[in-house]
This record gives C-alpha cells, sequence and structure tokens, in this order.
C-alpha cells in the first residue's frame, strides 16, 4: 500500500518534495497539505495534488488518521515542534535542515526518538544521496587514511536578507554534515578566516571567509564558502590521503570544441546540482516510511550539524581562535 504523506509547509522546497512524490517516485502519495498561509497550500494541492486535504494547523495534519508519515518542509524556525510532535504521534517524519535552530532544540529530538526507542526521523542532508558523494566516499577507502580536506562551496549571489552567520546555518552545514560522513569521523574544533571583502559582497556580509575544522583522527579540513563568486554554483571537494588523492567528480555536462576554445558549462543553480539526489533521499525515506521507521541522516546527525554550526558561527568572531566542539555520547540508536 503507498505511504500516505502529509507536507508541512509547501514554499519551495515543500513544492518540489510533493512533485517529486506525486510525478517521480513510485510507493506514496500526499494526501495532506498544510502551510502558515492555507492559500499556498492550496495552491500546491490545485497544481500537483486535487485529492489531497488542506490542514490550517500542521499539528493537525500530524494527528490525522490517513496520515502515515510527514514531511516537514516548512521554515527553520518551525522545524523542531513539528517533528517532535510527529514523534510523539510515532510517524516518520523527514525533515528539511535544519533539524531545528539551537543544539539544544535538536537535542530535544534526539531525546524524543530514543524514549520511542526507534528511528522516525530522516534530515534533509540529500548530498549523501548524490553520486559523486557517494563515489567519492567509495573512494576515500582506497587512498589511504584521510590527512586534509580541501572543499569549496560557492553560490553566484545571495539575497541581501543573507547575513554573515547564515554562510554557516544555511550554506555550510551541507559540508559539516557531508564530511563527517565522508570521513566517519568527528569535529572537535573550528576555525573562521575572513580574507579581504569581496565587492560583491553586501553591506553587513562578510565573503567570503574560509573556515577550518579538525577532526577526531586529526584531519584538517578547509571549506572556502564564497557566495558572491559570480561565476557559477560550484561545489568542491578533495580527500587528500596517505597513499593519494580523491576528488569530487565535476557534474556531468557536455563539452564542446567551438571557436578555438575547449569548454564545459558550469551550473548555476544548487536545484539542479542536486536534483538527483533529492528524489533518491525521499525515495529512501518512502521506503523506511513504509516499513513504520526511518534511516539516513537521522536526528544524531542534525544535533551534531547543530552544535558544529554554533561553533562556527562563535568563531565567526574569535579572529581565528579555535573554538572547541564536544559531543555528548551517542544514543545506541544511531549506532
Ligand atoms: P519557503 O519557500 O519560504 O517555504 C517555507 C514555507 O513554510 C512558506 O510557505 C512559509 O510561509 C511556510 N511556513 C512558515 N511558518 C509555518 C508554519 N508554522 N507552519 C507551516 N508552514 C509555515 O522556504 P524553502 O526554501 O522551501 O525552505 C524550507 C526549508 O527547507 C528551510 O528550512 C530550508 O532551509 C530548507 N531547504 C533545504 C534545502 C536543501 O538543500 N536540503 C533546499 C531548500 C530549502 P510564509 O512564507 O508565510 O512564512
Amino acid at each position: 500500500m503507498a505511504v500516505r504523506i502529509g507536507v508541512i509547509g509547501t514554499g519551495m522546497i515543500g513544492r518540489d518534495h510533493t512533485r517529486r512524490i506525486q510525478q517521480v517516485l513510485a510507493g506514496a502519495e500526499v494526501v495532506a497539505l498544510s502551510d502558515y498561509h492555507p492559500a499556498a497550500a492550496r495552491a500546491v494541492r490545485a497544481d500537483l495534488v486535487p485529492a489531497a486535504q488542506v490542514y490550517d494547523l500542521g499539528e493537525d495534519l500530524i494527528a490525522a488518521a490517513d496520515v502515515d508519515a510527514v514531511l516537514v518542509t516548512s521554515t527553520g524556525s518551525t522545524h523542531e515542534a513539528y517533528v517532535l510532535a510527529a514523534i510523539a504521534a510515532g510517524k516518520p517524519c523527514f525533515c528539511e535542515k535544519p533539524l531545528a535552530t539551537t543544539a539544544d532544540g535538536a537535542k530535544r529530538i534526539v531525546d524524543a526518538e530514543v524514549a520511542q526507542g526507534r528511528r522516525l526521523v530522516q534530515v534533509g542532508f540529500m548530498r549523501r544521496y548524490d553520486a559523486g558523494y557517494v563515489a567519492l566516499k567509495q573512494a576515500t577507502g582506497r587512498i589511504g587514511a584521510p590527512i586534509m580536506v580541501h572543499a569549496a562551496h560557492r553560490n553566484p549571489t545571495v539575497p541581501a536578507a543573507y547575513g554573515t552567520p547564515m554562510a554557516i546555518h544555511d550554506t555550510l552545514i551541507h559540508e559539516i554534515d557531508v564530511l563527517r560522513w565522508l570521513l566517519d569521523d568527528d569535529y572537535v574544533s573550528a576555525r573562521v578566516l575572513f580574507p579581504r571583502k569581496a565587492a560583491r559582497a553586501h553591506d553587513g556580509l562578510r565573503d567570503p571567509q574560509v573556515v577550518v575544522l579538525e577532526t577526531a583522527k586529526g584531519v584538517l579540513i578547509d571549506v572556502e564558502i564564497f557566495v558572491n563568486c559570480h561565476y557559477g554554483y560550484d561545489i568542491q571537494c578533495e580527500i587528500v590521503g596517505e597513499d593519494g588523492i580523491a576528488r569530487l567528480p565535476e557534474p556531468m555536462a557536455i563539452q564542446t570544441r567551438l571557436n578555438a576554445m575547449l569548454q564545459n558549462p558550469i551550473l548555476t543553480d544548487w536545484k539542479d546540482r542536486f536534483v538527483d539526489s533529492y528524489d533518491i533521499e525521499l525515495n529512501d525515506f518512502i521506503r523506511a516510511a513504509g516499513r513504520g521507521t526511518a534511516s539516513g541522516p537521522s536526528s544524531w546527525d542534525g544535533y551534531v550539524a547543530a552544535i558544529t554550526s554554533d561553533a562556527c558561527v562563535t568563531a565567526q568572531g574569535t579572529e581565528g581562535e579555535a573554538v572547541a566542539i564536544t559531543l555528548p555520547d551517542r544514543p545506541a540508536l544511531y549506532d
């Protein structure tokens, strides 16, 4: 039987995930929609899923008897309450990042899930499902023990409302999760270094910045965040091991030889870069939800990402001094 899904938050990503479930993936159907503005949910219903019930309150959607599993795709500050309600109802829940806007909030979710005694939450860290990163993880096993990682996260531009801490909470958060997963390691400290400000960076935004993370196994990671790079959306990752180097492959692109030039196009939109991984992560959620559980990136991963993000934001204000990252013991549920 198809997993009956309710979607809370029908903005950009909620609409896209609804399309994915209705038009791309098998094994699930959207039966309920909710948004702070019911008109937004009704618009998604009209465009994508005419039979869905629209709820004014996300809590009512979670409680509905015909909703088996929940997608939380609303504004980040609302995630914690909805995920806790889904756990309390015993319903599998896919939550877009961030799991919560504070580490304490993420810890409350971990505690609630542990009390339930089974995995119910998948966090939307979709890079773990990207074919390039999956291949990079396999290659990492062949290059000897990792020593260093060089990574970059570049966006062509960002809106005026994007401030310096958002470079961590909204942008670096994906590297924080995927690099920890690639290395099977945890962070112990963070530093942030700022070169001169790029001319295109708006007032109030320090851009670019370089985050240096150290892991428990002694790996040193540098991540360049440059969100006004202008030329494209560019994700780079290179792992330096004892015996060799493994690099994240470039996205597939047609190479041309034309007008005395050899050229490869570069993507400009993050949605194009990770479109396949969104499909695969939701497919994973649907399969696990059909068994009444969750897999993939966990509440624990969301909690660790929140602790690490907070340390990085603190490090933005310490003029290059390292900020310690201390994690509590991991509950056995997440082994
Ligand atoms: P968005 O377009 O602003 O959509 C969020 C929707 O949630 C809006 O319609 C918003 O209404 C609604 N909302 C606000 N408070 C609500 C509440 N209490 N209950 C129900 N709905 C509520 O944002 P988005 O770009 O889709 O992002 C949504 C989340 O997904 C964010 O946490 C974002 O970080 C995450 N995200 C993740 C990725 C990824 O790569 N994994 C990509 C994009 C987004 P109002 O507009 O009236 O506030």
